[in-house]
């Protein structure tokens, strides 16, 4: 069998492994039980789809998603593996060919839908099948508590039982509880083999702003990225649709996605979003799990996501093929209430809601950081680091105040007005203005009426909103969203400790600021990049994928910048295997050279492997000798694929050589070429 490291590079077109998935290879073809947690664009699919080619046998992939499973199947074949799906999206020839494949033991992979499970004869016939272990995809899905669960991913562990076969679990979330309900049920408690890679994702770019004027941001964010492929996730339906036609206004090519539209509208934004370059994604986050598009160059949120984890999850979605990719986090007071009340009105169990409290503190804890981003977010997830040098906070660092008296004003104006008022009208205590409401309450009588006037108003929000985001005052439900103290307010008040608040967003908005955009190349291969994609789009369009199949943006970008002249250059591309240099190399040469020698064929296959040198040399012998030693003999030569063989299979005596040469031409060629092939070994 080859090694990893051969059918990486052939195969999968990669020079070597990312971090992390060199060891998840070794465990799962050593046929362990596995559970690696990824991040998202980490390279999970090689974890399992590298030893299914390693090992004898099927690979079985339960994935939930048919768009996902159906670019995998593409993109395996596009590389020259037997992979098969069966799911409900597939066509009956489909099906058809992927059972007679799995009949005459031709397929290497098998994907298939958990729903495929619960049909009755699938075990027994996969028990024929000589199944070598089953990869279960987004194994979070066995979470009841998820928002992701599939029912029919219980049936796995039933699976794994009855074909006694090893299962190698991955998934992109990281919560401990959602860890053990997959050691549960997928692994009947027995824990497997785990690994946790780091949650890093450096080419992605971190910021967040408050909220001031949202739709003049999030138009002025896409504004410096028009062309790109981009998500902008909203908190309701409705906004995906108005933000979408606004976006469409400003010439963007923009769309909307949400839960609540047709089957049919939803696949249909789905297949151009994969399909066509720059188009924008207004979406809820139903607009999700399927989106499997490497080249997702940025990711906006108009409203706070829920959690720290669904943040983590969505920006991933930017920037899978590992090129600079932005986002951008908008949040604000009513954000905060919304996530609150959503959690408090959820029917989850008591201890439940205080987690997703916590997940929902920690992504405010994010959204008010002081210092790199980066840190604060992956120190959530148990990782240290130093400061990135690629987020909002490092890029321009935050100026900061001693906030400790503001904060116990503010408190002192909530708990005097016994914990009924939202953030407004203790403003208004505080500011010292006289309403209606204040008045009627008798509030201008309190001591800390008017003890706040060294900040205006827009200042005192952004306390009440830091204050929110430290989770020293909550929104009450049952009292229509009155801030109450919390306990973690108490040392504040009795002046234990300090507090450090943000300047900056008290004062000037950020909105108009254009971040820079770090583009793929630099400006001087950019004309040849855009050539190169636009061959990509037509190289796609004939053969009905997505772009992304035939070659991905980074793949594209190094080419630009490397620019290959020979397919041997051009296989030292990352990401361009054997059989995609084979299928595409000489066209996308064609483009970075304006034309290409003529190559043949037999040496063609052989391009960026050792061989395809000694096939050179063969040739450069074989036309010195082609008229012999002394030049007056009679003109011979060999066949290209005469030579090609003698390069794989390197006889290293007369005799063999004669079998691949015949007599006549191993009598002229033979002893100078033992000579070549001796010098290379
Ligand atoms: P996920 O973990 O989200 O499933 P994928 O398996 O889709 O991620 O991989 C994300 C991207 O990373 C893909 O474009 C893939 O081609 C690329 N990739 C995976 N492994 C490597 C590697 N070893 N070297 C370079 N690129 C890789
Ligand atoms: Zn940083």
């Amino acid at each position: 069998m080859d090694s990893a490291a051969t059918l990486l590079r052939d195969i999968f077109g990669f020079d070597g492994f990312r971090p992390g998935q060199g060891e998840i290879v070794e465990a799962v073809h050593d046929g362990k039980n596995v559970l690696a947690i990824m991040p998202t664009g980490g390279g999970k699919s090689l974890c399992f789809q590298l030893p299914a080619l390693m090992r004898p046998g099927l690979t079985i992939v339960i994935s939930p998603l048919i768009a996902l499973m159906r670019d995998q199947v593409r993109g395996l074949r596009e590389a020259g593996v037997e992979a098969g799906a069966l799911t409900s999206g597939n066509t009956p020839e489909e099906t058809d060919a992927v059972w007679s494949a799995l009949d005459e033991g031709r397929l290497k992979l098998l994907y298939l839908a958990p729903e495929r499970l619960a049909s009755g004869g699938i075990i027994q016939t996969l028990r024929r099948a000589g199944v070598s272990f089953i990869a279960v995809d987004e194994a979070h899905c066995v979470s009841q508590w998820g928002h992701d669960f599939r029912p029919d991913y219980l049936r796995i562990g039933e699976l794994r039982r009855a074909l006694g076969v090893p299962v190698a679990a991955f998934t992109a979330t990281a919560d401990s509880e959602t860890r053990q309900e997959i050691v549960d049920r997928l692994f009947d408690g027995n824990p497997p083999e785990t690994f946790l890679r780091g949650f890093d994702r450096p080419n992605i770019h971190l910021a967040f702003q408050p909220k001031d004027r949202p739709r003049a941001q999030i138009l002025s964010f896409a504004a410096a990225r028009k062309g790109q492929s981009g998500i902008v996730y909203c908190g309701t339906r409705a906004k995906t649709e108005s933000l979408a036609s606004a976006l469409r206004e400003e010439g963007h090519n923009a769309c909307h996605y949400h839960g609540g539209m047709e089957a049919d509208d939803r696949r249909s934004v789905e297949s151009r979003f994969a399909r066509e370059d720059g188009l924008i994604v207004v979406a809820t986050v139903a607009f999700g799990m399927g989106v499997d598009k490497p080249d997702i160059r940025w990711v906006a949120h108009a409203d706070l996501p829920k959690s720290i984890e669904a943040y983590y999850q969505e920006i991933g979605r930017a920037g899978r093929d590992g090129a600079p990719a932005e986002t951008m986090t908008l949040f604000g007071p009513d954000d905060i209430r919304l996530r609150r009340s959503q959690i408090d009105e959820s029917l989850a169990p008591a201890e439940r809601r205080d987690a997703d409290h916590g997940r929902l503190n920690a992504l405010l804890g994010l959204a008010e950081a002081l210092t790199c981003r980066r840190q604060t977010l992956l120190s959530y997830f148990g990782e240290s680091g130093s400061p990135c040098g690629y987020c909002d906070l490092c890029d321009a660092p935050v100026e900061t105040f001693d906030g400790t008296q503001a904060v116990r004003k503010a408190l002192s104006a909530a708990l005097r007005t016994g914990e009924w008022f939202g953030a407004g009208h203790l403003i208004d205590i505080l500011l010292g203005s006289a309403t209606e409401k204040v008045r009627a309450r008798g509030h201008d009588d309190l001591p800390t009426f008017g003890v706040g006037r060294e900040f205006d108003r827009r200042a005192w929000q952004a306390v009440f909103r830091q204050m929110m985001g430290h989770d020293l005052l909550r929104p009450d439900p049952e009292r229509h969203g009155a801030l109450r103290m919390t306990e973690a307010a108490r040392p504040l008040l009795r002046d234990e400790t300090t507090i450090k608040l943000r300047r900056d967003t008290i004062s000037k908005a950020s909105a108009t600021r254009r971040p820079t955009v770090k583009t793929l190349v630099s400006e001087e291969d950019a004309p040849l990049l855009s050539a190169l994609k636009a061959k990509r789009r037509a190289l796609a369009e004939a053969a009905a994928v997505p772009a992304y199949i035939i070659f991905n943006d980074r793949t594209l970008g190094e080419m630009a910048e490397a620019r290959p002249s020979t397919l041997d250059d051009m296989a030292g591309i990352s990401g361009v295997g054997a059989k995609k240099l084979e299928r595409y190399g000489r066209d996308f040469l064609a483009v970075i050279s304006g034309e290409v020698a003529e190559v043949h064929p037999a040496r063609r296959k052989l391009a960026g492997k050792d061989a395809g040198g000694l096939y050179d040399r063969l040739l450069e012998v074989q036309t010195q000798l082609s008229r012999g030693d002394c030049g007056t003999q009679k003109p011979m030569s060999c066949s290209a694929s005469q030579l090609a063989k003698l390069a794989e299979a390197r006889p290293d005596d007369l005799g063999r050589m004669t079998r691949i040469l015949g007599d006549r031409r191993a009598e002229r060629f033979g002893a100078a070429f033992l000579d070549v092939l001796r010098e290379a070994s």
